[in-house]
């Protein structure tokens, strides 16, 4: 007997007939012995709808900005999973599995207080563990926990991710299942590359660098989680029939494991390409060249929550003047421009430019720790398809590069095959 934690994300439970579905998948490791929790995500497009709903609500005067409160905006957006998580109880006593859907206030999963992005700071296990222990399957409401104000809160887009792996680390799940409309993470989005392959294994360090440069099959939370907490975390298809042979193999069941690099015998220099669409690139031209200058202007971007990615620093000629350009998400740009102007006497630069709908494209491997010119195969393959780089940022598993927004597919295919993960 094992102790599993399921997630299913919106496309698994789009519509009735999908949640009787997943419901098979549940009763399949419910027969099998295994305790069970399951973790859902709303409907998919419903808080896609939800956020819509709020953001057309009115603007704060002499701005395009919404009018809202973040606590009331997480009460709306969070009831999308509270309608699934009762449907598939539902869907489970039907099939005469003892099921009971859970919010998130009533575990309680403990957040912070950053409603709308808020992180989950405990979860008090002990009564799932106890009724999983009596049979009965948990099927809790994914997204959502319980601020310290005693009001909901919600995990940020794709929190549902989170939510499974953080229940999996509470109840000391043997694996944790994140069942979405693939059938693992693949080598770059199979929605622009149908080429891409399947990986048996990723590192949770490779997961990272995905997710957060744009690979939304997992929210980097959980990643960051699964790492922290040893969970063997699994990313499979909902929509394989429940019942094939190897879907209940509770070692290795289909799909791609999240574990620790030396788990992984055959390390690739490149395991995947990532994207980022929506990026907006600013420059500021002729700013003084002296100590003090990136502090005047990331300091009031900071406060102002703005998320500064790339930054490029030239080296001055003269001395005296360099330019200044970094990265924000498309929708901070006007945010961005009025901070920035606010502060131009103290920051002293000439002009501002700025640039949206860019895309960042992202090589990632631990293999490229090890290896030399990685950086430079990415250059040649994009100039010889004649695209154009705006800025380029490394680490040590990953290099960034910035592009025009109408390369973007063009970028990953040909990074995708400059580095053979096209060929098994
Ligand atoms: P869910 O609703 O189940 O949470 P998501 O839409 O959040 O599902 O994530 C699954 C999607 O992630 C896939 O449909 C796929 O298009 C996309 N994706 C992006 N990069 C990858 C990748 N490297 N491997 C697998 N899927 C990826
Ligand atoms: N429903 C939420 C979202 O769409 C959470 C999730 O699906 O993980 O972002
Ligand atoms: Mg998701």
């Amino acid at each position: 007997m094992a102790r599993i934690v399921m997630k299913f994300g919106g496309t698994s439970v789009a519509d009735l007939d999908r949640i009787h579905n997943v419901a098979r998948h549940v009763k399949r490791e419910v027969d099998a012995g295994h305790e069970v929790a399951v973790v859902v995500s709303a409907m998919s497009g419903k808080t896609n709808e939800l956020v819509g709903w709020v953001q057309n609500m009115p603007k704060v005067a002499g701005s395009n900005a919404p009018f809202y409160d973040a606590r009331e905006y997480d009460a709306i957006v969070a009831s999308g999973e509270q309608v699934t998580s009762g449907l598939l109880a539902i869907a489970l006593q039907s099939m005469g599995i003892n099921a009971r859907s859970w919010q998130g206030w009533q575990i309680p999963i403990r957040t912070d207080n950053a409603h709308g992005a808020a992180r989950i700071l405990d979860i008090e296990g002990a009564e799932i563990i106890r009724r999983m222990g009596e049979g009965q399957v948990a099927v809790v409401a994914g997204f959502q926990g319980l601020g310290p104000d005693n009001r909901l809160a919600t995990l940020g887009r794709g929190g549902s991710d989170t939510s499974a792996v953080a229940i999996a680390a509470a109840v000391k799940a043997d694996r944790c299942d994140i069942y979405t409309d693939v059938d693992g993470v693949y080598t770059t989005d199979p929605r622009i590359e149908p080429k891409a392959r399947r990986l048996k294994k990723i590192a949770f360090e490779e997961m990272l660098e995905m997710a957060s440069l744009g690979a939304k099959v997992l929210q980097v939370r959980s990643v960051e989680l699964a790492m922290v907490h040893k969970v063997r975390t699994f990313v499979r298809s909902s929509f394989e029939d429940p019942d094939a042979p190897g879907m209940g193999d509770l070692l290795n069941p289909p799909g791609t494991l999240i574990c620790d690099e030396e788990e992984i015998v055959e390390q690739e220099v490149v395991t995947g390409i990532a994207y980022a669409k929506d990026e907006a690139q600013i420059s500021l031209r002729r700013l003084a060249d002296r100590p003090g200058v990136s502090a005047a202007i990331f300091g009031p971007l900071a406060e102002a929550h703005i998320n500064v990615d790339m930054i490029v620093q030239n080296i001055s000629e003269d001395g005296s003047k360099t330019d200044m350009t970094f990265t924000v998400p498309s929708g901070d740009v006007d945010k961005a421009l009025r901070v920035l102007g606010d502060n131009k006497d103290k920051i002293g630069y000439d002009v501002i430019q700025s640039e949206a709908g860019l895309v960042k494209v992202s090589v990632i491997g631990i293999g490229m720790r090890s290896h030399a010119g990685v950086a430079a195969s990415a250059f040649r393959a994009l100039a010889d398809k004649g695209i154009n780089i705006k800025a380029i940022t490394t680490s040590e598993i990953k290099i960034s590069i910035l592009i025009d927004g109408p390369y973007a597919e063009l970028a990953v295919r040909t990074l995708h095959s400059a580095y053979g993960l096209d060929k098994s």
